[in-house]
């Protein structure tokens, strides 16, 4: 699978970059010290001991994006802004570029065949790629029964309402976290007992489709952090989700895990990649224990498996 070779790529872009730059550090023989063909010798001696003047840097403008990852539905990229840039997005998403031009954008499970990546430059130039991407193919039942009837009870929305906002606020902060920059891990390894993407059709309507990856290794059982972040929301008692943490690892990404049986972090609170965050459960509406893992890029939704790969 290609996208497994194309996450570390991401990885020699700053060394790339920093090769461009050292080749264009080089002395440049126009400026370098010579001495004049007639001096004395012992003159010359001296001329050499001295500090070379300092080579001219010779600016290699970055005029356009660079980029690697996987260009498909529920993918992502980590990548490069072209040198100047003030303002860049991916659709309709602002992009957050670092300091040192680099910056995480990705797709939504059912994002379009074509999107563009644009930058406006401080010269008032529009740099602009238009970025194919690839279909996948889901897991699709089609189930030869109604989908449930009728909504849920106003008591229910009542309940819910405010934790939807609850989550909302919480996946609109902005904590400056970089754990988008690294290799994801595993929060937990065991069986996996639902897929990204999944989607059931009842009698040709559309269900909603399962949002994240579920991991069953087990009630009880600790899962990590699967990237640096900020703990933005850690609470138990959400109707649907349970005991529920999520993580901001900057860069627009988060990280929501549900479910938990037992939350050993709190809001605020700095966590590092591999650290342990929480214990897989049941709570919430769950048939059994298990971590359902999700990744939201503001409004795009994920497919974990692409940040971790296969399970070893
Ligand atoms: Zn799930």
């Amino acid at each position: 699978m290609s996208w497994i070779l194309a996450i570390p790529a991401f990885l020699s872009l700053a060394a790339l970059t920093s090769c461009v730059s050292s080749e264009a550090a080089a002395p440049d023989p126009a400026t370098a010290a010579s001495a004049p063909a007639n001096a004395a010798p012992e003159v010359v001696a001296v001329e050499e001991v001295a500090p070379a003047p300092a080579p001219t840097p010779v600016a290699v403008m970055n005029t356009r994006f660079s980029y690697s990852g996987e260009l498909t539905q529920g993918g992502y990229i980590r990548g490069l802004a072209p040198d100047g840039t003030v303002q860049a997005s991916l659709g309709e998403n602002t992009l957050d570029i670092a300091e040192d031009g680099t910056f995480f954008a990705a797709f939504d499970r059912d994002s379009g065949g074509s999107i563009a990546l644009t930058a406006t430059l401080e010269t008032g130039q529009l740099v602009r790629e238009q970025l194919t991407i690839s279909p996948r193919e889901w897991q699709i039942q089609r189930v030869n029964i109604a989908r449930r009837p009728g909504g849920s009870s106003a008591a229910f929305r009542a309940r819910r309402q405010p934790e939807l906002d609850a989550i909302w606020d919480a996946r609109q902060m902005e904590t400056g976290a970089t754990g988008w920059t690294q290799d994801f891990i595993w929060p937990v390894k065991g069986r996996i007992s639902g897929l990204f993407g999944r989607q059931r059709i009842y009698r040709g309507e559309p269900g909603g489709y399962h949002s994240g990856i579920d991991i069953a290794p087990g009630n009880g059982v600790p899962y990590v952090a699967p990237a640096d972040g900020v703990v933005v929301l850690a609470r138990s008692g959400f109707s649907l989700e349970g005991g529920l943490v999520i993580i901001d690892h900057g860069g627009g990404l988060n990280s929501a895990f549900l479910h938990s049986s037992r939350i050993v972090v709190e809001e605020g609170q700095t966590v590092r990649q591999g650290q342990h965050i929480g214990n897989v459960g049941s709570t919430g509406r769950a048939t059994g224990p298990h971590l359902h893992w999700s990744l939201k890029w503001h409004l795009a939704r994920l497919d974990p498996l692409l940040f971790v790969g296969p399970m070893n």
